[in-house]
């Protein structure tokens, strides 16, 4: 890995190719001045002179320029073969690839990741490009179908006499027709002017303004409040902190609105409202008024040290901002791609050993063998019956009953005398119609 490392700097360096274009300038400027003595030289004989004495050294220049070049592109060769000596092409140790007949959900993601992410040009660009893709494999019909906003002659005779033909579409037209409008409804320009506004508020996080963050908190209290988000008040605290740092630290203007005054008069301003439910952390932060002097030493000065705050709230802040949009707050196809290569040495482990052993994986719906993956990787938790000790599945699922006690569907009907049942770890009894299913 380090020589590798080694031989791509070496290589970019000489990449750059200075020498080269510096050689290069100097036959333009030798060149020029030829050109410049022909044109003024009143004697033709003086224009052959200047010619003859520029071949040899253009051609020199030429030589070392190509010198230049045959040195990256061998360099180029080395660097590739080492490449290949330390990364071994291997197949993928699957047999069938599950996404191979999903190319509209794919672009789909990939399409989603580009704008979440704030390319908006190449967002456009691609789905542009993918819509065409699609387009020209489905065929003429849904080609015509793709543009059948704009009435074309060809297309109504190809389509048929009247509308009525339009019943029995072709399977793929329709299938095609729908990938188009998954795609085209990313080309909304609401969707891209949401994430250029998440876009803007996240800059300003990272300028440490939170104004435009708290703006948008108030202005989606209401659906904040409903999904249980402290944002708005964690953005008002973090304010309230901030101006209390004052001048020195915050580096807004010295006046009534900053410093420990600024912070007081913010907190008469804004913190009416959030008493409700957050009252004993309001107290906290107005006592810190009384040990001011001494913060430092103080039991609230956890709260004013900020080193990951700003960071915290932008994480915060996009998250419920992609919340409020229906969508994670991570990009699906990041998290997708990551755990993929996390658990890809596994695979390849996994397969190489039951190939060797002659068994094959029969399970095509889990994967035989554990993949740790960090927990903020963790999505699908798994619950094992606590009665069969069999993990729960999508035909067993997990019941929650009265009780609250959680058995699997099976065990429970299994516990049952008619409609009724004993919970087997409590006292309680209950009836099979009031337990719910948990989705996990
Ligand atoms: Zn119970």
């Amino acid at each position: 890995m380090e020589t590798l490392a080694k031989d791509l700097a070496a290589l970019s360096k000489m990449a750059g190719l200075a020498a080269a274009v510096d050689n290069i300038d100097q036959i333009i400027e030798q060149l020029s001045r030829a050109r410049d003595q022909v044109a003024q030289a009143r004697d033709p004989h003086i224009a052959s002179m200047t010619m003859t004495k520029l071949q040899n050294p253009i051609k020199l220049g030429f030589d070392k320029v190509n010198d230049s070049l045959k040195d990256v592109a061998s360099r180029n060769k080395k660097l590739g073969k080492a490449l290949d000596k330390s990364f071994p092409l291997e197949d993928l140790p699957a047999d069938h690839d599950a996404m191979a007949n999903q190319p509209a959900l794919i672009n789909r993601a990939i399409a989603m990741h580009l704008l979440r992410e704030g390319q908006f040009s190449v967002a456009s660009t691609f789905i542009d490009e993918a819509q065409d893709t699609a387009a020209s494999h489905h065929g003429l019909y849904s080609h015509l179908d793709s543009h059948d906003d704009t009435t074309s002659p060809e297309g109504d005779v190809l389509m048929g006499e009247d509308d009525s033909s339009q019943g029995d579409v072709p399977v793929s037209m329709t299938a095609s027709s729908s990938d188009h409008q998954d795609l085209s409804s990313l080309q909304s320009q609401e969707l891209q002017a949401k994430f250029a506004e998440m876009y803007r508020v996240l800059q300003d996080l990272k300028a440490r303004n939170l104004r435009p963050a708290i703006d948008w908190a108030r202005a989606n209290s209401a659906e904040l409040e409903a999904r249980g988000s402290n944002l708005e008040f964690e953005l008002c605290k973090l304010q309230y902190v901030w101006l209390f740092l004052g001048p020195g630290v915050n580096g807004l203007p010295d006046d009534e609105y900053n410093g420990r005054s600024g912070a007081l008069l913010y907190a008469r301003q804004r913190f009416g409202r959030f008493q409700p439910r957050h009252l004993s952390e309001i107290q906290k932060l107005a006592s810190a008024l009384v040990f001011a002097p001494n913060l430092g030493q103080s039991p609230c000065r956890s709260i004013f040290t900020i080193d990951s705050a700003f960071t915290d709230v932008a994480s915060s802040f996009t998250r419920e901002f992609c919340s409020l949009l229906g969508l994670s707050a991570e990009s699906p196809l990041y998290m997708a791609v990551t755990a993929g290569a996390l658990a890809l040495p596994y695979q390849m482990k996994f397969t190489s050993r039951t190939k060797s052993r002659g068994t094959e994986w029969t399970t095509s719906t889990e994967l035989a063998f554990e993949t740790p993956l960090p927990k903020r990787m963790v999505y699908h938790s798994i619950f094992v019956c606590p009665v069969a000790k069999e993990q729960t599945t999508d035909t067993n699922p997990p019941m929650m009953i009265p009780c609250g006690h959680v058995l699997a569907k099976e065990t429970l009907q299994k516990l049952c005398k008619g409609t009724r049942f004993k919970c087997p770890y409590c006292p309680s009894e209950g009836q099979i119609k009031d337990a719910r299913q948990i989705i996990l």
